[in-house]
């Protein structure tokens, strides 16, 4: 009969459970479970894989550029985020109500780091999450638009509940690629969470992007619902070349 069970299992798709059936039978018996708590037993483990599934496939998907951690952040010798600071935001609160954050300061000061560290946290929690650098994100949209399907990309980074486009600021952006990114922040604005850095301040987006009225436009949007961190320093990179 266990054969059976294993192959109905599957057929159910609780590939989980079919694995798993001998040892969840031998510790119903050994433990003398209810029937109730033998099958509560049984989907909880279930979920459990499933749930670690979904976020191993979820990681997979939001392409980040290494795993960082708020464990190897070194809060001494950045002040602007603190351990508390962290705890908070990792009830994602913030999430949940669609803000964003924006990381903002000199290179080196561990913006991309904390975006990073926040967004696995994120994607650990079950969030769907995608990071982008901001020459990335341009390269996509703009081919895209080639392919006339940017209607249908949009729709596709909607579907991520948070979106980090890390690096604005560092290189100019053509007048096209400014509107096509003007269309991607009004599609996300007040439905998804959006975290940025950037090495300028706003006042500064403007030559970045090249036109003050898109900019005008953008920053309206994003900063709606937001909450900025000025980060400042030394660069981390530098840490310990300049002593003596
Ligand atoms: P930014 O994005 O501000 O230019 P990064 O986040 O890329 O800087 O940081 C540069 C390097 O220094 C990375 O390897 C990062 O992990 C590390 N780093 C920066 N700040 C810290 C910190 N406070 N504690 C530990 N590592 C840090
Ligand atoms: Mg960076």
């Amino acid at each position: 009969m266990i054969n059976r069970v294993k192959e109905n299992l599957k057929r159910v798709r609780c590939y989980h459970s079919a694995t798993l059936l001998d040892s969840t039978i031998s510790h119903a018996q050994k433990e003398e479970l209810s029937y109730l708590a033998f099958l509560d037993y049984f989907l909880e483990q279930e979920c459990h894989y499933r749930n670690q599934t979904s976020i191993n496939r979820n990681i997979k998907a939001c392409h980040l550029p290494n795993i960082k951690t708020f464990d190897d952040f070194d809060f001494k010798y950045q002040h602007a985020v603190s351990k508390r600071t962290i705890a908070e935001w990792k009830t994602f609160d913030w999430l949940d109500k669609r803000e964003n954050k924006i990381f903002m300061g000199p290179p080196g000061v561990g913006k991309t780091h904390v975006a990073i560290a926040l967004s696995y946290e994120a994607l650990k929690t079950g969030y769907k999450v995608i990071f982008f650098t901001m020459n990335k994100l341009i390269d996509e949209m703009l081919l895209a638009a080639y392919n006339n399907e940017f209607k249908k990309w949009l729709k596709k980074i909607s579907k991520f509940d948070l979106i980090i486009i890390d690096e604005i600021g560092y290189l100019p952006i053509k007048q096209e690629s400014s509107n096509l990114f003007f269309q991607l922040i009004s599609e996300l604005y007040e439905f998804r969470s959006i975290i940025l850095t950037s090495n300028k301040l706003f006042k500064e987006w403007g030559s970045a992007f090249g036109d003050s009225v898109i900019t005008t436009a953008i920053l309206d949007r994003i900063l709606h619902y937001s909450e900025t961190i000025i980060m400042n320093g030394d660069s981390y990179r530098m840490k310990g070349k300049n002593k003596k």
